[in-house]
């Protein structure tokens, strides 16, 4: 099974100077898998730029030409799974086994792999055969390469022989293409004004574009209502509200600490009491994951730690995410309170 979701083809994968390179370097792997210079292809780009559908797209394209060819799609999260219950069941070599023996190998979000070293390692080891027998790996990340932190330097540097190719966001054009394609494949109409007072105001991301435009179906074809300016306004704003909402270090600090009922006080505290001390590590750690600020400044805002302190902390909730039960339920807990 390629895991592959025929949805997300090179046809509605829609071409514009955010993605050209990206696409067509996507393309050109399609063609020849193994045998171009794009290998591996790692395509990079923030989130909802259409990383998971190209990297799709390249391996139905593929499975579409080479049916022979054996595809896998996999994002990293599955990947360290299944590893991860390898080890656990003593079927390690299997496990390596089967991935040496596919064709084209594409792991989506790669990022997940960091600060995983075991999973890195296996890694490792698969990439080299596959690359050493002309074999095509493809990879998506939310980040280039330079930029991924507590990923091993010799992954990284494999990371870098092929081509790494950024999804930017889409410009005017292409968001009017994206909405007037979802438009036309749903078979419904809308006016022209509101297609662009969509495309004008959902900028940075091509999933809050698709969430406007199908709420605006929704509207129109089950409440029944004209779509009019007004309502894609109503909408847009919607949207706009819900996704760019930046979460903050406070922020963070309060849900955090409204979770372990404790207040930001206590959790910024000096205590080295466990259940402390693990709150304000996964403050650290959300931090890191949420917003952009620097270790440091991460540190000085919860409880004035220095940069060490945060890093340290990132990587004991990794590895406690990895080994304890509960622990990965707070972090799922929390996950979803700050990103709601
Ligand atoms: P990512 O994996 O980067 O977070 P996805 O691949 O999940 O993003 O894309 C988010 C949504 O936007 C998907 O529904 C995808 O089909 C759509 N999308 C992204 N880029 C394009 C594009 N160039 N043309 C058409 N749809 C796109
Ligand atoms: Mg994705």
């Amino acid at each position: 099974e390629s895991q592959l979701n025929p949805n997300y083809s090179f046809d509605n994968f829609l071409e514009g100077d955010s993605n050209r390179l990206a696409r067509s370097a996507g393309l050109a792997v399609a063609k020849k898998p193994g045998g171009t210079s794009f290998n591996p292809l790692l395509v990079f780009g923030g989130v909802g730029l259409g990383k998971t559908h190209l990297a799709h797209a390249i391996g139905v394209e593929i499975k579409d030409k080479y049916p022979e060819k054996t595809v896998l799609y996999i994002s990293a999260e599955k990947f360290t799974q299944q590893y991860i219950e390898s080890v656990k069941k003593n079927t390690r070599n299997d496990f390596i086994h089967f991935y040496q023996l596919i064709d084209v190998l594409i792991i989506d979000d790669v990022q997940f792999f960091s600060g995983k070293s075991g999973t890195q390692d296996v890694f490792f080891h698969i990439f080299n055969h596959l690359h050493q027998n002309g074999k095509q790996v493809i990879l998506t990340s939310d980040k280039a390469p330079v930029d991924m932190q507590d990923i091993e330097q010799r992954l990284l540097s494999r990371f870098k022989w092929g081509l790494s190719a950024e999804l930017q966001s889409p410009d005017y054009e292409t968001r009017i293409s994206i909405l007037k394609n979802k438009l036309y494949r749903d078979g419904v109409e809308m006016p022209e004004e509101i297609i662009d007072y969509v495309a004008k105001n959902i900028k940075s991301n091509v999933r809050e574009l698709e969430g406007a435009v199908i709420s605006l179906i929704a509207q129109s074809s089950f409440n029944k209502k004209e779509v009019t300016l007004d309502l894609a306004q109503q909408i847009v704003e919607k949207f706009v509200k819900n996704t760019k909402r930046e979460v903050s270090i406070d922020y963070i600090q309060k849900i955090v600490s409204d979770y372990f009922q404790m207040d930001v006080a206590t959790l910024q505290s000096k205590t080295r009491k466990r259940h402390i001390v693990q709150a304000r590590q996964l403050a650290m750690f959300f931090a890191k994951k949420y917003t952009k600020a620097s270790l440091a400044s991460i540190g000085s805002q919860i409880g004035k730690r220095d940069h060490a302190t945060v890093l340290h902390a990132c990587k004991t909730v990794d590895n406690l995410a990895e080994t304890d039960k509960q622990f990965k339920k707070y972090i799922e807990d929390i996950s979803k309170k700050l990103t709601l």
